[in-house]
């Protein structure tokens, strides 16, 4: 079968691979229908992921059909159509007792990072029954693709840690997928004011478009000026940091309320300021997260009755044949308007 292979920093091929087999009983093979690319996935290409060893096939999303299941797998047979999450879980260690899959003992974001992932015609998924989610009929399986990582991502980490409510402002400082994500989902909890960050005046247009209520280029540097000025001076009760960089996080310290919260859901690869200094009687919480996936479910419901259109996020299509373009078009989003590319078997 083809693979898209991560061959050390810089280097990625399209190789072909044996198709994966069955090596514990609870794990389902299941042949891809459609995947995506993320961002993290360009960050282990970066070198910057070091449990993601040269010789991994990359990817972490995706929807397929059921191939073959172990013995132990009871939810799912060949034939069934299945979203996968990002993270597998066991369902049965301390850490997913607590709901915390992301920390599960022999799970966790596994795929694509440590073993084979998703950017590949088939992909072994250890706990299938627990890491993956019946597709019902007639659901529009390319928006699922979403839900493998990125809604919840910004849910999870964003939305639900950072506490959104009514009524309440928020700001989400990154107008990329994930901070997109964090905005089609916050407006579940309709706060009053909803302030997009970016240095990308498309993605803020974007994020004008997907409900944000205001919009701060943050090119000048006075990002956190403008949003103090938005917000009367009193700044925002959540602030959500979606990037994943210092200037970034500084921008969410500067802006966050008295008694609000910032929830942390970039990837930062260097360490970035804590300014106690200012904030330490500011009554603020600062929350940090790797998503659990726990509301797939959730999100599922209202995907199918169409409270969120998470299909918006998507801007290209490309056969799997032509995977290295879709990293070509996604790694120059600032240049090819890209948000979430779709990848075809
Ligand atoms: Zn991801
Ligand atoms: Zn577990």
């Amino acid at each position: 079968m083809q693979a898209l292979v991560y061959n050390g920093p810089g280097r990625k091929n399209v190789e072909d691979r044996a198709k994966p087999v069955l090596t514990m009983p609870g794990d389902a093979i299941v042949r891809i229908t459609r995947t995506t690319i993320c961002g993290t996935d360009l960050h282990i290409l970066k070198g910057d992921v070091a449990t993601c060893k040269p010789g991994t096939i990359l990817g972490h999303e995706g929807v397929g059909i059921i191939d073959a299941v172990g013995a132990a797998v009871t939810a799912f047979k060949p034939g069934d159509h299945v979203l996968i999450s990002c993270i597998s879980a066991c369902g049965r260690c301390e850490p997913c007792r607590k709901g915390m899959y992301s920390h599960c003992a022999t799970g966790g974001w596994i795929l694509g990072n440590s073993i084979d992932g998703t950017q590949a015609e088939y992909v072994r998924i250890p706990h299938a029954d627990t890491s993956l989610y019946p597709i019902p009929d007639g659901a529009d399986e390319e928006a699922l693709v979403m839900l493998s990582d990125i809604l919840p991502t910004g849910f999870e980490c964003g939305v639900l840690n950072g506490k959104v409510a009514p009524g309440s402002s928020v700001a989400i400082v990154g107008s990329g997928p994930i901070g997109l994500a964090a905005l089609l989902t916050a407006q579940l909890y309709s706060p009053a004011q909803i302030i997009m960050v970016d240095l990308d005046d498309n993605r803020l247009a974007v994020g004008k478009q997907f409900g944000a209520t205001d919009i701060v280029n943050s090119g000048g540097g006075d990002a956190a000026q403008q949003v103090m000025v938005l917000t009367g001076g009193r700044g925002v009760d959540t602030a959500i940091e979606a990037v994943g960089i210092p200037a970034t996080f500084q921008i969410c310290q500067d802006i966050v309320a008295a008694g609000g919260t910032i929830a942390n859901v970039g990837v930062h690869g260097v360490k970035a300021d804590l300014h106690l200094e200012t904030l330490w009687s500011k009554n603020i919480t600062i929350t940090t997260r790797l998503v659990d996936t726990v509301t797939i479910p959730m999100l599922l419901k209202t995907l199918r009755s169409a409270r969120i259109d998470a299909g918006k996020l998507i801007t290209h299509r490309f056969k799997f044949d032509k995977i290295l373009d879709a990293y070509e078009t996604f790694g120059k989003a600032a240049d090819t308007q890209a948000l979430k590319v779709i990848i075809e078997a």
